[in-house]
């Protein structure tokens, strides 16, 4: 049997081995969801959403053990993996009510003869394919919705962290979410996200991950033109203009940069200060960066884990050349404590300044904890800089001049904005992409859309 060797990427220790899921045993996985959807679509809505509930509490029953098997498995400090999980039931608990909520409407009839009734039905068998960074989280923000609109559910969690993910599906078992309404399947991207999207089964794919692997997905859908929602890659600007609170911009950038060791699509990737503010936002966020405590995810003062592997690795550190040999100074940091062949890859916080377009770490996602800083005289070049990307999917600003935030709202091409706020997702707001950061959203009333289909009925002969 092979299987999927779960490691510790705070020590290269093996985890759990986990089976792959055969072809077989995938499309027969499939083809269950696919039939028993003809009954979950017509539980009634309030039966779904107390399930939901009945889950989301169970989950919260087993919180420490979840967290646990988090941070093992992905590296994440477990304070992180705990908050995870609260994140992650949100979005269970957000649904299990608008599960009530699937409204229809009527639409005044052009002529006495006739009545027109649109309603919304469950698109049907919703395939999902997530990544290591929130193992939790990015499941249920599409299982819960998915449940709620009457589709049944399966997802292929990523190979790095397959165990949250594996224990969450059983725990919406021993609840009552029926076994062919929610199952999870084991195995490579490539290999599963092939069965998926060339399922007749599937009515809908949705995806967290790079962008290139979401454009195949993407083209490999269109022969049986399935549903999509894609949340891809991003490359977040944080833009801190004169008048800003330093304190708070230093604050909220420091969250919005090392969370989960910089691993996250919305981290500031992009550090953009205004000229006249960069020596002391240098200074100050120098400071807290030194506090920043380095090490394995399960000692408790813990803020900064490893990086999830190699090869994330290798593109933090080359980046990181790449930006020094092409003129950046290093403000703290560049320090590395990793054993390729022991399996560990901890970067320490990295800060960098004058820092330039045209280097790679300006270009592309660093997924690390390494904070470029950049300079502008204006917050037109801010505008021209943040946007000079094909990613669209957070952007951040700090000024407290309304004219500076409005102008900054109204020219950010992105699906959020943070004014003033280095943390926006919440399960009751949309959370999306512009651009190659995607299509769709997740959360919030627009996020039980993609998972529904509009039908409209015409009713003649009065
Ligand atoms: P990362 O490089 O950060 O791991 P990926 O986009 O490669 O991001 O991975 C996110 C998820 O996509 C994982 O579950 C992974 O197994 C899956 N995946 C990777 N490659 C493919 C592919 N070609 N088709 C479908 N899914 C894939």
């Amino acid at each position: 049997m092979s299987t999927i060797k779960v490691t510790n990427p705070a020590t290269g220790e093996l985890v759990q081995e986990v089976p792959v899921s055969t072809e077989e045993e995938v499309q027969e996985a499939l083809q269950k969801g696919y039939e028993y959807f003809q009954t979950w679509k017509q539980v009634n809505a309030h039966e779904r959403s107390s399930l939901l509930k009945a889950w989301s509490a169970r989950i919260q029953e087993e919180k420490e053990g979840i967290a646990k098997v988090m941070t093992l498995e992905s590296g994440k400090p477990l304070k992180e993996s705990l908050g995870e999980v609260d994140y992650a039931t949100s979005y269970i608990d957000w649904y299990a009510e608008e599960a009530k909520r699937i409204y229809g409407r009527t639409i005044p009839a052009h002529t006495e003869a006739k009545r027109i009734i649109v309603s919304h039905q469950p698109v049907g068998l919703v395939a999902a394919i997530t990544p290591w960074n929130f193992p939790a989280a990015m499941m249920t923000r599409k299982a819960a919705p998915a449940l709620a609109a009457g589709c049944t559910f399966i997802v292929k969690p990523a190979e790095e962290t397959p165990l949250t993910t594996i224990r969450l599906v059983e725990l919406a078992h021993e609840v009552g979410i029926p076994e062919a309404a929610a199952q999870c399947v084991n195995g490579q991207g490539k290999k599963i996200g092939k069965l998926f999207t060339d399922s007749d089964y599937v009515r809908k794919i949705t995806f967290t991950g790079s962008t290139p692997v979401g454009k195949q997905l993407m083209k490999n859908s269109a022969d049986t033109v399935k549903h999509v929602s894609m949340e891809l890659g991003g490359h977040a600007p944080f833009i801190v203009a004169a008048d800003a609170d330093l304190d708070l911009a230093v604050q909220h950038v420091m969250a919005a940069k090392f969370r989960n060791a910089g691993q996250t699509c919305i981290c500031a990737n992009r550090v953009l200060v205004q000229e006249s503010l960069a020596d002391k936002f240098i200074h100050k966020v120098k400071e807290e960066v030194a506090t920043l405590r380095v090490g394995n995810g399960l000692e408790k003062e813990t803020q900064i884990g490893p990086v999830i592997n190699g090869k994330s690795f290798d593109k933090i550190v080359n980046q990181i050349q790449d930006a020094t040999e092409k003129g950046a100074q290093v403000v703290c940091g560049k320090e590395f404590n990793a054993n390729p062949n022991q399996g560990y890859f901890f970067i320490h916080p990295t800060v960098l300044m004058n820092v330039s377009e045209e280097m790679t770490i300006m270009k592309e996602e660093t997924f690390g904890p390494v904070l470029p800083i950049t300079t502008f005289t204006n917050v037109e070049e801010a505008v021209q800089i943040a946007n000079s990307t094909p990613f669209g999917l957070a952007a951040y600003y700090f000024t407290n001049d309304y004219r500076v935030g409005t102008y900054l709202h109204d020219q950010l091409d992105f699906g959020i904005v943070g004014w003033n706020d280095g943390a926006p997702s919440a399960a009751h707001a949309p959370f999306g992409g512009m651009k190659e950061s995607g299509l769709g959203r997740e959360g919030g009333i627009e996020g039980l859309d993609p998972y529904l289909e509009t039908k409209y009925l015409s009713i003649g002969g009065f």
